[in-house]
């Protein structure tokens, strides 16, 4: 099977180099042309343009940062739709408005394309290791067809449902991570004004109840003042952003996702959007004046 690879960044580019490994004949493109050179040293066809990826390929994967650059990918000028071979598949693994899959989706069927929304979560490390957490939407003919190749990227790879479900999966999942990071840091800030040590607390609670795998991951680098990403607050801002108005839509009330995303608003304007997630303690302690780093 012949794969186009569109979008070669953080998670894009070692995810085309597994798929390389495995023996898939790569097609790719990117605006970086660093990033298209680095692939093609590593047995891809570089392409100048979405459309060239199309006119070669059976599936075209994207992984963009949002919806506006899905858009351009494939509906834009030059884009995967104008050189599209009868029966070509779209999988979009960006993470993106479920709304927005849906409205790219109905589109491109409108030019006899089909398309999955197939996000992930894990971050750079796992897209390293091929051992993402893929949550896919769209038919489960496509699904089952696809599921091989997926697996190459991914330690899972879940069928949720009809198209947009994967990002709805996926918004869930960026909701309940920003809560749970803001969760670790109000209950460390306490444990600190508490005049605890919160290096002991946090040792004291992981194994209980209120452990998590994000406390595990976030505690830690909240602990030794290291907010190197990871997942930065800006992606995550996106995320919120994305999953405030697919929730609206559906008058789907989401108050903590709300307040998440003012706090990031909050840590936009300090300067800290580049910054992994877990700087969301700095919040807690410029409001109580206090620090819990070591
Ligand atoms: P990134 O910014 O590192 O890479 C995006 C790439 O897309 C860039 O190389 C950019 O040049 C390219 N691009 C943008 N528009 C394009 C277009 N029209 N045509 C061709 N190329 C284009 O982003 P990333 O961290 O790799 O994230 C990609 C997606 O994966 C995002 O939706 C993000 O939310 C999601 N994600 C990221 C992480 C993470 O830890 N970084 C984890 C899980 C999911």
């Amino acid at each position: 099977m012949k794969v186009g690879f569109i979008g070669l960044g953080i998670m894009g580019r070692p995810m085309a180099k597994n798929l390389i490994k495995a023996g898939y004949e790569l097609v790719v493109f990117d605006l970086n042309k660093e990033a298209v050179e680095d692939l093609a040293s590593c047995g891809a066809a570089a392409a100048e343009s979405s459309k060239e990826v199309a006119s070669q390929v059976d599936v075209v994967i994207t992984m963009v940062p949002n919806s506006p650059h899905v858009r351009a990918a494939v509906l834009g000028e030059n884009g995967v739709a104008e050189g599209a071979k009868p029966g070509l598949v779209v999988i979009d693994m960006s993470s993106i408005d479920p709304t927005e899959s849906k409205a790219i989706g109905a589109e491109l069927a409108k030019k006899g394309i089909e398309m999955m929304d197939c996000p992930v979560s894990g971050g750079e490390p796992k897209a390293i290791d091929g051992t993402l957490s893929v949550m896919c939407g769209g038919k489960k003919e496509l699904f089952d067809r696809f599921y091989d190749m997926l697996m190459v990227m991914a330690g899972s790879v879940v069928y949720v449902g009809e198209l947009g479900s994967g990002n709805v999966a996926k918004l869930a999942n960026q909701m309940v991570v920003a809560i749970n990071i803001a969760a670790v840091s109000e209950a460390l800030t306490f444990a600190k004004k508490a005049g605890t040590d919160p290096e002991l607390v946090y040792q004291a609670i992981r194994g209980g109840l209120a452990g998590s795998t994000v406390m595990d991951a976030k505690a830690p680098m909240m602990l030794d003042g290291n907010y190197k990403p990871g997942f930065r607050i800006e992606l995550h801002i996106k995320d919120l952003n994305n999953a405030l108005n697919a929730a609206h839509a559906i008058s789907a009330p989401s108050p903590l996702t709300a307040q998440l995303m003012e706090i990031m608003q909050f840590l936009r304007a300090e300067g800290c959007d580049k910054d992994d997630h877990s700087a969301i303690v700095k919040y807690y302690e410029k409001i109580s004046g206090t620090s819990i780093v070591k």
